[in-house]
């Protein structure tokens, strides 16, 4: 199991999604940078401003006038942490790409061990929390409430506890940026492409500043997101609900008959038919409206409008060869 890109001596892109992330800005590549210097490979920063109100972008210009291997991609306003990690994926030319937060919730210092099993061949290394600190009870449920569905209605397995802190051969991130779709669930994305996948484990962090920029009603559209764009069972299952259902109204039906040949008709049942008008028009209601959510999605998906808008970028497009960090004595091994 090795990988031509896990032969050669080879150059890793680290992938930073930053939305009103400024007061982090320079404690994280003060902890980042020694990692990445100590590895022993060339290296670069793909740093993605999502739509960031404060000085986030100040601060990373300024992260790159010391340090040009860190790179901006500067998008038209916040598109949300999917999409601005496509944005990031795309401008990535590392043969290994690292996904890591702004907010050094994840430990940079785990990344030598993602490159280790890389090595090994793995071509998506996958870190695995261990214990998540910063929870409410609320988000808890939700989350286990989301994964005992998800396991169960979902087209591929997603590894419980895990985020998009990961390492991704670039094979891996050709596909992704390949795939069109609009709803950007990565955590069933990174799954779906299958590939060698194997996770190392790392514990979460206390956030270093500012708070978590998903909210309970971010969380659930997530939660449906991902459920409608990986399962197609909630269209499926009212087949299956309505053939029960009729399966019993008919039984009903025959005792109902044969009832009224034995004991003639009797005038009560308002019960027994307000019961089933209602039961069916919550049923019918419900159909409807998680039809709409499909319909909602390919009408999105028609559109056809691009993922992300880039504003501007900053040294990502200086071309293949250049800006990156250690290439000159890695950089002439490869040729
Ligand atoms: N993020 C982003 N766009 C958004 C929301 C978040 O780029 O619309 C980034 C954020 O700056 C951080 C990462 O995604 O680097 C994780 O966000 P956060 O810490 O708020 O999420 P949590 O750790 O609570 O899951
Ligand atoms: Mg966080």
């Amino acid at each position: 199991m090795t990988p031509a890109s896990a032969t050669s001596p080879s150059r890793l892109t680290i992938v930073v999604p930053f939305f009103n992330e400024g007061a982090n800005v320079q404690s994280f590549f003060a902890r980042l940078v020694p990692v990445l210097n100590g590895l022993g490979l060339a290296w670069d920063v793909v740093c993605v401003n999502d739509g960031s109100s404060d000085d986030t972008l100040d601060r990373l210009l300024a992260a790159r006038a010391r340090h040009p291997a860190i790179k901006v991609v500067d998008l038209s306003r916040n598109f949300g942490k999917e999409r601005a990690l496509s944005a990031g994926l795309s401008h990535a030319t590392g043969d290994a790409v690292v996904i890591i937060d702004a907010d050094l919730q994840h430990p940079p210092e785990r990344i030598a061990g993602m490159i280790e099993k890389w090595r090994e061949g793995y071509e998506v290394v996958y870190a695995v929390r261990e214990e998540r600190t910063d929870q409410t009870l609320m988000t808890r449920i939700l989350r286990r409430v989301f994964y005992a569905l998800f396991d169960r209605l979902s087209e591929v397995p997603v590894p419980h506890g895990t985020g998009d802190f990961r390492l991704l051969d670039h094979r891996v991130v050709t596909v992704i940026n390949r795939m069109p779709e609009r709803t950007r669930f990565m955590k069933g994305i990174y799954s779906w492409v299958g590939f060698r996948q194997g996770g190392i484990s790392y514990r979460e962090e206390e956030r270093r500043e500012g708070e978590t920029k998903w909210g309970l009603r971010g969380l659930l559209r997530l939660g449906v997101d991902g459920l409608t764009a990986f399962s197609n069972f909630p269209l499926r299952v009212w087949t299956i609900v309505g053939a029960t259902i009729s399966g019993f109204a008919f039984l009903y039906i025959l005792f109902r008959l044969i009832r009224t040949a034995l004991h003639g008709v009797d005038v009560p049942g308002y019960e027994s038919i307000i019961m089933i008008v209602l039961f069916l028009g919550g049923i019918q209601l419900l159909t409807l409206g998680i039809l709409g959510d499909y319909i909602g999605r390919i009408f999105s998906e028609v559109k056809g409008r691009p993922l992300f808008i880039v504003r501007a970028t900053y040294g990502v497009d200086d071309g293949p060869d250049e800006g990156w960090h250690g290439a000159e004595k890695v950089g002439a091994e490869r040729r």
